[in-house]
């Protein structure tokens, strides 16, 4: 376990800040986020434009590992499954998705979940901790740097969606710093409408979101009334819909911009006649937007797909009521690397 601070979970003004403290000059901070961000060029030795004796100040306060791959299981659809190593020794996952014109990254932003959501594989871990910021950028970084030397050496993840392990709303410093990192001009530079939270409803963080950098918001919804809501997400019974809906209510969104309400299609629990209905009535806001995902089943799990047809079918209901409603292309099923099937399988073989 490396106790030094991580240099990636320093936002460029506090790299900036942290090197005129130093002596050193401030734009060395512009030079080095180019070249870690821009560059990938993780090793102090390559910042060739940069100091020698900034460069080794930094190196020996400041901790540059990245988090070790461990595997990578890649899919019949070109989706890829790391499973990473993190410096004291607990694993996490994260997924690349290639589509065409983008390559989207899933990151974990915790260790397992305490939420306990009872469709979802990674709920079986429990909750060990959160990650820090440099943990997510990490994994972003480490996914990089291995698709660059295997695959095509000009590999760019152009959009991460924070929907791996964990539930990035109960780690909202940590979330925060890295999406500041993720939009760096100077860095990464990925656009505000290519980063999207998705979270299972934690009301009093949503509320918080305020002055959150304006990414896109998909809530886990995956119901439409309080009774079947409590049946699969239990945090439903501290938050209920109503004061769900109300925070979300409050999120100040810009022109154009919708919430993507994510619904599980799970067999006969939720994807009735009477749950289009409730949908329907609760869902007014004109700028939503519902994605239907088929719950994807794992070992052990207590619920059941439905038929393709069913989802055809809830989906033209919800069409026919005029909501933007399309269904989750589901990648990467057979490395279990798709919704709600992360779990570091690694993790609990090793204990
Ligand atoms: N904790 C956050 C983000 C991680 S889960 C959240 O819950 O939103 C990412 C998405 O996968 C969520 O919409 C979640 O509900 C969904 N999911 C979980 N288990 C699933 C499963 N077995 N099949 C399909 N989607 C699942
Ligand atoms: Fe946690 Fe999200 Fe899984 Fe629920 S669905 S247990 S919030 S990771």
């Amino acid at each position: 376990m490396n106790n030094k601070q991580s240099l990636y979970s320093l936002t460029l003004e506090e790299l900036q800040t942290l090197l005129v403290k130093n002596d050193f000059a401030k734009y060395a901070a512009d030079q080095i986020y180019h070249w870690i961000y821009k560059n990938f060029k993780l090793h102090s030795d390559d910042w060739s434009n940069t100091s020698k004796k900034m460069r080794q100040w930094l190196v020996e306060n400041y901790d540059t590992s990245i988090p070790e791959v461990v595997t990578v299981l890649e899919s019949v659809d070109g989706t890829r499954k790391f499973l990473f190593k993190l410096s004291d020794g607990e694993l996490v996952e994260a997924v690349t998705i290639p589509m065409p014109g983008r390559l989207t990254i899933c990151v974990s932003s915790q260790v397992g979940c305490a939420v306990g959501c009872k469709f979802c594989r990674t709920a079986l871990m429990g909750f060990k901790r959160n990650l820090d910021s440099s943990e997510i950028i990490g994994q972003y970084l480490s996914a990089t740097l291995w698709l660059r030397e295997k695959v095509d050496q000009n590999t760019l993840i152009t959009n991460i969606v924070y929907m791996g392990q964990g539930e990035p709303l109960l780690n909202l410093a940590n979330v925060k710093t890295s999406v500041m990192v993720f939009l760096e001009d100077k860095g990464i530079s990925i656009g505000q409408r290519r980063i999207t939270l998705s979270t299972s409803g934690i009301a009093s963080q949503i509320e918080k979101l305020i002055d959150f950098p304006s990414v896109n918001l998909a809530i886990s919804l995956h119901a439409a009334d309080d009774i079947t809501r409590d049946l699969l997400m239990p945090i439903n019974k501290k938050y209920n819909m109503e004061r769900l809906l109300d925070a979300i209510n409050q999120i100040p969104l810009k022109a154009n911009r919708r919430i993507t309400y994510e619904y599980l299609l799970v067999d006969k629990v939720n994807d009735r006649m009477v749950d289009v209905e409730n949908l329907t009535r609760i869902l007014k806001r004109k700028l939503s937007k519902i994605n239907l995902i088929p719950f994807n089943s794992f070992p052990g799990c207590e619920f059941k797909t439905p038929s393709k047809e069913k989802v055809v079918w809830f989906q033209e209901q919800l069409l026919n009521r005029d909501f933007v409603c399309t269904i989750r292309s589901s990648k990467g099923e057979d490395i279990l690397a798709a919704c709600g099937q992360l779990k570091a399988d690694h993790c609990l073989a090793n204990k």
